[in-house]
């Protein structure tokens, strides 16, 4: 038989499926794989209820329906000050997954370069591959998972297409701060590239930092495509709703992509989003603020069994330092030994380090219950503790 396709073929299940898989088994709690425990607001499950029940339920128009793009549209404009034409600048995707792989297809040819940067989530090197472009890693270094001025200006050259920048940052809960941001638009201008900017966890930032668009700084916003999910604003991952923002000849170049990847989403979903997006700014302040609590209940549980926890600034994730636990293992073998004994679902963080990298991170998911977070900690310190 012929082989299949080279670059896939070499890929292993991912890690969120692989823990996700080992929770369940052992019977742990999982606070592996990033989704909440609670189902996101009400009225928007309602409406998509709604909708599904009384139409419409045929193929929806492909850029997404008016109502979810004018919604982005006005999102935009409230939290980032961005003035946006819904018709000619936004786009409906499914999931922001296909939102990042129908953006790299689309601005990719093969040969080009693409600067990632590690820890990397699973997704980007896999499809930049695909699209035959070459990735070019900077690594953050930790504990602040600081970026490298230098190792990033020299990962840039005149064959760069894009940067892909993920911020706040899944696993690190880096939020990028202004100055950095600065140099990457300098970079990006300077090389004539693009930006795909993944900004899936935007509306979970904590108190002290704040999310600012690469898209929003001087000369970037005909350059940058920017990503969000309705998976993380509503707490509702399964839905698989994404949208994304760009200049009207970069989201025409990405619809290409689209239309022949998922077409379109599903319409009731997208008109639920659409509700959501709607919601005063109480409901994203009250997410922040929760998912913040969140973090900081987890962060002084893992502290308590002797971790040496990171900081985080957003997302759902922390990463914890397992080496002063006094544990020879590294992070892979650890959150196995985890999983099956301590029955607490973690991810190792190499798996974001697709050759090499520190073995000595785990990342936790905070978007639990606080009991669950609670009987999560106590197993750990039965396990672990002094
Ligand atoms: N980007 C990042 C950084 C993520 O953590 C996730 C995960 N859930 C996604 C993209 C995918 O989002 P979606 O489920 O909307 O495809
Ligand atoms: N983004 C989620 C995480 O980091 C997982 C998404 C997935 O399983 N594909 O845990």
């Amino acid at each position: 038989m012929k082989p299949t396709n080279n670059s896939l073929s070499q890929l292993g299940t991912t890690i969120f499926t692989v823990m996700s898989a080992l929770s369940q088994e052992f019977d742990a709690i999982n606070l592996g794989q990033g989704f909440p425990d609670q189902d996101g607001p009400e009225d928007v499950r309602q409406e998509a209820a709604r909708v599904a029940l009384e139409g419409p339920n045929q193929y929806p128009p492909m850029m997404g329906v008016p109502d979810l793009r004018q919604a982005v549209a006005e999102n935009n404009r409230r939290f980032y000050g961005l003035d946006v034409d819904w018709q000619q600048q936004v786009m409906v995707t499914s999931g922001a997954t296909e939102a990042l792989t129908a953006s790299l297809l689309a601005l990719l040819n093969p040969g080009d370069d693409v600067v990632l940067i590690e820890p990397v989530y699973d997704c980007y090197l896999p499809i930049v591959e695909l699209a035959g472009a070459t990735a070019k890693m900077v690594r953050l270094t930790p504990s602040e998972w600081a970026l490298p001025e230098a190792d990033l200006r020299s990962a840039f050259s005149d064959k760069t297409k894009l940067i892909v920048l993920n911020s706040p940052m899944n696993p690190t809960g880096k939020v990028f701060s202004r100055d950095e941001l600065t140099l990457i638009a300098e970079l990006v201008q300077a090389h004539d590239a693009y930006a795909v900017c993944d900004e899936v966890y935007e509306h979970l930032v904590f108190p002290g930092a704040e999310h600012v668009p690469l898209m929003s700084l001087p000369g970037m916003a005909d350059r940058t495509v920017r990503i969000g999910s309705a998976g993380k604003t509503f707490s509702l991952t399964g839905w698989k709703v994404g949208y994304l923002t760009g200049a009207p000849d970069l989201v025409a170049a990405i619809a290409k992509a689209h239309q022949f990847i998922t077409f379109t989403t599903p319409p009731n979903l997208q008109l639920g989003v659409a509700l959501g997006l709607n919601k005063s700014n109480d409901y994203f302040n009250t997410l922040a603020a929760d998912m913040a609590a969140k973090r900081d209940r987890l962060v002084a549980g893992l502290e308590r069994v002797g971790f040496d926890v990171l900081p985080t600034e957003g997302t759902y994730f922390v990463t914890a330092d397992i080496r002063p636990l006094g544990i020879e293992m590294d992070d892979a073998a650890f959150a196995q030994y985890l999983v099956r004994e301590a029955r607490v679902g973690t991810v190792p963080v190499s798996a974001f380090y697709p050759q090499s990298g520190p073995t000595n991170f785990v990342r936790f998911c905070f978007c639990k219950k606080p009991e669950i977070l609670d009987e999560a900690v106590a197993r750990l310190e039965a396990f672990l503790g002094a």
